[in-house]
């Protein structure tokens, strides 16, 4: 679960980090509000979307001329003219595709004159699976292309669950910073309680980017992106509470309402399939087929038939699906039961693309009966290496 630059920083400043003052605004005149309460002379309106790139991104309803969605604004005018331009407007950046997202809400915040900017980020490394911590010198720009073009300026290490975080990996972070002095302390400080908030909140990741150096010698933290281990949200009610939906991939929320898995991916069939192992290799099958996935669906063990026509439903809300393949082995969950959700589903949304069923397991003929006894165009196969052929020629033929 991810959350906006400003609750980031919000989260972060109750554990102590050094953040501008800021106040969210919803609305062009909530923006103006927002400046009047900060000291000024400088002021930064930024779009708040779960996305980065902003401060390069391009605004659609723009043109390409105008700036992105992190501005600094020196008047009251000028924070009402970057209100203006960014709500309800739809902001591109590297990490929003082409769609880009639209902005409904903005963070105005005290603008600092930066002297230098750094990157520190937390994370979970799952191959020490351990809390990792990422420096460099190198802040404000593209991770991704310092790690790509000068490696060597990144600096990364881990900390030992069974110690926790010392003196030495707070050392660490200044020495990759190559700080000295008051910034080396106050470096060390600001990893310290990095590192609180990252077990305090069960974070699975905190990218701050820049971490500035102002002109008076300050660190502070001028971005923040902050994601969570959803599987601990049942005990941060708080934080589950900063949940935006708006953000979220329609489908994907709709699933996860039903506790679905699903992720939407780019492929043109469609696939339900019981426990992620069995999803991972109907994927690779119709891979290996010629064909690419339209999305991974696992509907878990012990299905419903509601959640079975849920998960049809949200397959088929995929424009680009050209065919359906089921494959369910039924253990704890039972054949019939999800042939009748299939069958209930077709019905409910008057099925127009190839279905391909593959059941084995517990009452799987009756499982079957009812599904050649549905009057529907459903195609049985009898394993993984046929109901993968078989969706393939289907929708090829369908074509
Ligand atoms: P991002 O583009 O989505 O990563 O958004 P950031 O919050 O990182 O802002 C992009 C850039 O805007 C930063 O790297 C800074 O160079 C600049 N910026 C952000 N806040 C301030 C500020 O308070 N003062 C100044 N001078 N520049 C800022
Ligand atoms: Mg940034």
């Amino acid at each position: 679960m991810n959350i906006h630059e400003y609750q980031a920083k919000e989260l972060l400043a109750k554990f102590g980090v050094p953040v501008p003052a800021g106040f969210a605004a919803m609305s062009v005149e909530e923006a103006v509000e927002a400046s009047k309460k900060l000291p000024g002379p400088l002021y930064v309106v930024k779009a708040q979307i779960h996305a980065g790139g902003r401060g390069k991104g391009k605004f659609k309803e723009l043109g390409p001329d105008a700036k992105g969605g992190v501005r600094l604004a020196k008047t009251e005018d000028e924070v009402r003219a970057a209100a203006t331009d960014m709500l309800g407007n739809t902001l591109v950046t590297v990490q929003t595709g082409d769609a880009g997202k639209q902005v409904n809400r903005l963070y105005v915040t005290d603008g600092v004159d930066i002297a230098k900017e750094f990157y520190l980020a937390a994370l979970v490394d799952r191959a020490t699976g351990r809390v990792a911590f990422v420096v460099s010198t190198e802040g404000g720009m593209d991770i991704e292309t310092v790690a790509h073009d000068t490696p060597e300026k990144i600096h990364t290490f881990d900390v030992d669950p069974a110690t926790g975080f010392q003196p030495h990996h707070g050392r660490a972070v200044a020495n990759a910073l190559g700080l000295t002095g008051d910034l080396a302390k106050q470096a060390q400080s600001v990893a310290a309680k990095l590192y609180d908030t990252f077990l305090g909140t069960d974070a699975s990741q905190i990218e701050i980017n820049p971490l500035a150096v102002t002109d008076n010698n300050r660190l502070m933290v001028l971005d923040a992106k902050v994601g969570f281990d959803s599987n601990a949200m049942f005990r941060h009610k708080d934080l589950a509470e900063l949940r935006d939906e708006t953000e979220e991939d329609p489908m994907e929320l709709e699933a996860s309402k039903y506790d679905l898995a699903y992720i939407k991916l780019d492929g043109d069939i469609g696939c339900m399939v019981n426990g992620a192992g069995l999803a991972m290799a109907t994927m690779d099958i119709i891979k290996l087929n010629g064909m690419f996935p339209a999305n991974f669906l696992d509907v878990g063990g012990g299905a419903s038939k509601e959640k079975v026509t849920a998960a049809f439903k949200i397959i088929l809300g995929d424009p680009n699906v050209k065919g359906i393949l089921v494959n369910i082995f039924g253990g704890i969950m039972r054949c019939d039961i999800i042939a009748e959700g299939i069958v209930a589903a077709a019905k409910e949304v008057n099925l127009q693309v190839p279905l391909v069923v593959r059941l084995e397991g517990t009452n799987v003929e009756q499982g079957k009966a009812i599904l050649s006894n549905s009057g529907l165009a459903i195609v049985p196969a009898n394993d993984l290496g046929d109901a993968a052929q078989k969706i393939v020629a289907e929708v090829k033929k369908a074509a």
